[in-house]
């Protein structure tokens, strides 16, 4: 008997360990949120070089010095990375 009381004690002070727990994590997971979310929205904004099926070379008139989203010198609104004047991505917008 008295050891089931102690478990449920034990059990009692174990649900209050994890509420107080939770509780923690929850004010941590919201501020883990909030910072990966200000670095995921940055990375979200741009994509990868295999998302974007980038390649260093011109793909016939188009590379990315005649994309509206490239900005110079070599960099992408789109593509995240080094992006070279010379290269294509399948998101390629004619100035
Ligand atoms: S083609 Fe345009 S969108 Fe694609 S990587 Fe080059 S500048 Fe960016």
């Amino acid at each position: 008997m008295e050891d089931a009381g102690n478990r449920h004690s034990a059990d009692l002070e174990g649900i209050k360990l994890s509420r107080r727990q939770m509780l923690r994590g929850t004010a941590l997971a919201a501020g883990t949120a909030a910072t990966l979310l200000g670095t995921a929205g940055r990375a979200e904004a741009k994509m990868s070089y295999q998302a974007s099926g980038y390649q260093a070379t011109p793909k016939g008139d188009q590379k990315c010095a005649n994309c509206s989203l490239f900005k110079p010198p070599s960099s992408c609104i789109l593509v995240d990375g080094d992006i070279s004047p010379e290269g294509w991505c399948r998101f390629y917008r004619k100035k």
